[in-house]
């Protein structure tokens, strides 16, 4: 458990508590679902703009690619202000996450496909506006990489030196929460200036707590 998070899932109060238990124990919110499910949603997404909707396939790949820029960017909002803030269910299951970094536990997989599907309904079936779904298929696609890359980082050690680069910047983030929100590229944390720094952090521990210095 990482000592210096300072909240756990009981902060939350028992309701949220109840959620929790029944996330992590119902197949319906298997961790795994979503695997399959976004994948076949993306495909699902492209398809439809191509076949139906005769999209130029070089501009749906362009709003493709604009979405999974943009979601690097979100991603590091998301981490760093949805999950570490505020009283809600995905903060309190982001918390069990930091207790226990080998947990199952994710985003149920039907609150993607919803999302995708109803944006899908608007924009492209009912208004037939075309590359919505390109653009929206790039960030569900980021996602994907964001939960197989923080599988990895929590269950496999990859050789690669680059890769073992970002995994250490991810265990970090677990050490000291407030730092090094970036899971799938440490881009955002040098913008924001969140990247850990061993001095901040050293002075910090001494100032504040003693559990706060990272051991990898
Ligand atoms: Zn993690
Ligand atoms: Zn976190």
């Amino acid at each position: 458990m990482s000592a210096s998070l300072k909240v756990t899932p009981e902060s939350f109060g028992r309701n949220v508590g109840r959620w929790l238990d029944i996330i992590r124990n119902n197949f319906l919110f298997s961790y795994w679902i979503g695997f399959f499910t976004d994948p076949l949603t993306i495909a699902f997404l492209l398809i439809w703009d191509i076949a139906v909707l005769q999209s130029n396939v070089y501009l749906l790949t362009a709003s493709f690619a604009a979405g999974l820029t943009g979601w690097t960017l979100l991603e590091y909002c998301f981490h760093r202000w949805i999950y570490h803030k505020g009283q809600t269910l995905l903060h309190a299951g982001h918390a069990m996450h930091h207790e226990d970094a080998k947990l199952l536990i994710g985003m149920p997989w039907f609150l993607n496909t919803s999302v995708y599907m109803g944006v899908w309904y608007v924009f492209t079936y009912w208004l037939e506006a075309r590359y919505v779904s390109g653009f929206s298929s790039g960030v569900l696609a980021g996602f994907i990489f964001y939960y197989c890359f923080h599988h990895i980082h929590h269950h496999y050690n990859p050789k690669s030196a680059w890769y073992r680069k970002l995994r250490t910047h991810h265990k970090i983030h677990h050490q000291v929460p407030g730092t090094n929100f970036g899971v799938t590229m440490t881009f955002w944390d040098k913008v924001f200036g969140t990247t850990y720094r061993k001095a901040e952090a050293g002075s910090k521990k001494r100032l504040a707590s003693p559990a706060n210095s990272p051991t990898l």
